[in-house]
């Protein structure tokens, strides 16, 4: 560190290598950085105010009483601060993102940019009906394509998300079973399924029965029969699966439980892995949700934002949520109350994911219903290439092709001392993200690698090249020490994941001698 003269406390301050250490300026292009709470000072500010008039009763006298413990911060600290902070991320501009199951794939530019468009960008909710025909029309438009693309009747275009529209399905499903005096209690969720559909039927109420995997890493057909009853109120599977397998027995499922008088929810996050090759609809699906944000473009990751559509099949259609948008001789209407007494009521104040569908049609519009199928071949080819190409090197965790990811578990680190969690800590100090690891549950030390569709073949054998490296680095033995020790390139060595599950600080909060308590 400097002291505050600017001058280094330990000059000759030696580092691991035994070489002189930096002066104690910033660590290369990396530079520490503090909170922008510990950089404020009291009285700083990014702009010249003119004194407020003194006037006694301002605001109908609701004039704040203490500090609000905002940071004073000059414009080029607040400008520093956020740029420093980006530096240390890792994006999908930056390289390959294989992290499995969230589809993290280049968003073209031409997408943010119609996206960010006046009149698109400005729309406001409460804008009146008349004014905001253009963004309904678009909505309406999106909501063909997806009906198109999927074979089904009609679709709920307001969850904000993947979770939400399977809640969303489910909630289809139980007014549904509501409608005919029949509301039964059990929901069906195989274990290759994704962990938000376990999730989702607990949080709906209802009790979730597991069914076992196959060997093959598929929904095992038996088990299911021996689990199917009249109180199946439906089963949720997820196609292509979580072990980036294509469920190919899913007619047979779709005829079993439609056999018990159950309905069938399908999670088609992973649509870019079919989009084009095969529509739901003729599957015997009744309900399913299309991530917009994996499928057909928006950036995500960290939590939003996102855009769920939930295809519903004759059966489901009459019990869409509100709103939703209709086309009458009068123009597009967002339909707001229910007269038909059908629908299972609101999940959403607005449209806040506008911007996704803006997104998604123009994703659409400029791929073609030929582009969209090649989007799905390509994501595929990616991942299988992955997979044949480190196959000889790492564990596939399963035999034959896969689909849009490729799973390895970790038998290739058997005795070697090196865990999964190790290997992936090794990419980073490689300058990858690394792939999602431990999940799906069902396979040991899981490695899941999607490459996706938008990566070239030299993107890829660099990537390749680097798993390989590793995993052959792993099996020469005698370098569990190495990987243990990684990453050792990053601002933060390894973190104390026990601490930060048990003791998460998620919150900076004022010394006690600061008078600006942020409360
Ligand atoms: C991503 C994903 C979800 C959840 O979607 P969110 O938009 O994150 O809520 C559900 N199922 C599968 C298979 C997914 O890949």
């Amino acid at each position: 560190m400097l002291n505050r003269q600017g001058r280094p406390t330990t000059p000759n301050a030696t580092n691991e290598t035994g070489q002189l250490a930096t002066i104690g300026g910033h660590r290369g292009l990396d530079h520490e950085e503090p909170l922008i709470f510990e950089q404020g000072e009291e009285g700083r500010c990014g702009v010249d105010l003119p004194e407020a008039p003194a006037v006694t009763q301002r605001l109908g006298g609701l004039r704040r009483k203490g500090a609000i413990g905002l940071p004073g911060l000059s414009e080029p600290q607040v400008i520093r601060h956020f740029v420093r902070l980006s530096r240390k991320n890792y994006a999908i501009d930056m390289g390959v993102f294989p992290l499995g199951s969230c589809t993290m794939k280049h968003n073209p530019r031409l997408n943010e940019k119609l996206a960010r468009w006046k009149g698109l960008g400005d729309l406001h909710p409460m804008q009146p009906v008349s004014t905001v025909q253009g963004a309904l029309q678009l909505i309406a438009e999106l909501a063909d394509w997806l009906k198109c693309l999927t074979g089904m009747p009609a679709v709920a275009m307001s969850p904000a998300a993947g979770a939400h529209g399977e809640l969303c399905g489910l909630m289809a499903i139980r007014a549904a079973l509501i409608a005919r005096g029949d509301a039964r209690k059990r929901i069906l969720a195989p274990e290759s399924a994704h962990g938000t559909n376990p999730a989702t039927a607990a949080m709906c109420g209802y009790e979730v029965d597991p069914i076992p995997a196959t060997a093959d890493g598929r929904v095992d057909l038996e088990a299911l029969k021996a689990k199917l009853g009249p109180d199946v109120a439906a089963i949720m599977l997820t196609n292509p699966n979580t072990c980036g397998l294509f469920e190919r027995e899913i007619k047979q499922v779709a005829d079993l439980i439609h056999g018990v008088g159950g309905f069938f929810y399908c999670d088609g996050a992973n649509f870019n892995a079919i989009v084009g090759k095969v529509r739901p609809g003729d599957l015997g699906i009744d309900a399913m949700h299309i991530n917009l944000h994996k499928t057909f473009s928006t950036p995500h990751g960290g939590g939003g934002p996102g855009s769920g559509p939930v295809v519903l099949s004759k059966a489901l259609m009459d019990f869409v949520p509100l709103p939703y948008v209709m086309l009458t001789q009068a123009g597009y209407k967002l339909v707001e109350i229910d007269m038909s007494g059908t629908s299972f009521g609101r999940m959403k104040a607005f449209h806040g994911q506008m911007g996704m569908f803006i997104r998604a049609l123009a994703y659409m519009l400029s791929h073609g219903g030929d582009g969209l199928k090649r989007v799905a071949e390509d994501a595929v080819l990616a991942a299988n290439y992955v997979m044949a190409t480190c196959g000889d090197v790492m564990s596939p965790a399963f035999e034959g092709p896969c689909m849009h990811e490729a799973l390895f578990d970790d038998a290739f680190l058997k005795d070697t001392g090196v865990t999964t969690l190790d290997f992936a800590k090794a990419l980073i100090d490689e300058g990858y993200h690394p792939m999602t690891v431990y999940f799906p549950l069902v396979v040991h030390g899981a490695l899941l690698v999607e490459p996706t569709e938008s990566e070239s073949k030299d993107a890829l054998d660099h990537f390749i090249g680097v798993l390989r490296g590793l995993a052959e680095r792993a099996r020469a033995g005698g370098n569990a020490e190495y990987f243990q020790g990684a990453p050792r390139l990053t601002p933060r060595r390894r973190l104390d994941e026990t601490q930060a599950a048990r003791k998460p600080v998620l919150r900076w909060k004022p010394a006690p001698d600061t008078k600006a308590a942020a409360e």
